[in-house]
């Protein structure tokens, strides 16, 4: 049994900079699947511009019928504040024996201290860092610390245990963010090649960010 990537985002929208590295990690880490799971009310951040569901049809569009892509839509359906300790705990349960790895990029990476009971994260998943244009691992801190303690460079390591290492991985650098095209959206251009065409013509629907915040 292969090790699951949870791969946990706003996705407002879902763009070419997360889909690249969820591919690029799915096979480099050899995972069975990559799960994507948008958040549904993010406690670190503001408000999202798209609707819960509005963002979830984007991502289901976005991944189409791609092998090793899913969606789980649980923290949409849970109410209250999606915690990624919660989440993993749920999967924990699901799957007691099953290596979790929690994907995420390095700028989301370097804010860990500030998320809820972010020290028991490790004890249920790994983590594994998607290194994005412009951020650099920490080396002093408490992330420098975990990463001395628990950092690996070995995919292996990843598989013989359930949850505990941190393995960082430069993936192919897009440098894309959702605030960058909802920008450049809200300003009549065209986000055409920043994302799968299902999810632009997805956007040009519903108008969900012609005016942004
Ligand atoms: P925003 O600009 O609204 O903050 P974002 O583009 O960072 O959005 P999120 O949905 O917040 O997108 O990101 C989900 C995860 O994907 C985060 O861990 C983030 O670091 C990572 N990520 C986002 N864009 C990229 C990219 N271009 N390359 C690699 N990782 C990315």
């Amino acid at each position: 049994m292969h090790p699951i990537g949870i791969f946990g985002g706003t996705f407002d929208p879902i763009h070419y900079g997360h889909l690249r590295s969820a591919f690029e990690l799915l096979q480099a880490l050899r995972l069975s699947e990559v799960r994507f799971m948008p958040a549904g009310d993010p406690p670190h951040r503001d408000v999202t511009i798209a609707s819960p569901e509005q963002r979830l049809k984007m991502v289901r569009a976005a991944i189409g019928q791609q092998p090793g892509f899913n969606v789980d839509d649980r923290e949409l359906r849970r109410a209250g504040p999606s915690y990624s300790v919660d989440t993993l705990a749920e999967l924990r349960a699901e799957m007691p024996d099953r290596s979790l790895c929690l994907i995420l990029g390095m700028d989301a990476f370097l804010g860990l201290p500030k998320w809820h009971r972010w020290q028991d994260i490790l004890k249920l998943a790994h983590l594994v860092v998607a290194h994005r244009p412009g951020w650099r691992a920490p080396t002093m801190g408490p992330l420098g610390e975990l990463l001395v303690d628990g950092g690996t460079g070995r995919v292996d390591d990843l598989h013989e245990a359930k949850a505990g290492r941190i393995f960082i991985h430069a993936v192919t650098q897009l440098e894309i963010s959702s605030t960058e095209v909802r920008n450049l959206i809200a300003s009549g251009r065209d986000p055409r090649y920043l994302m799968p065409d299902a999810v632009r013509d997805l956007i040009q629907q519903s108008a969900c960010y012609t005016r942004t915040k």
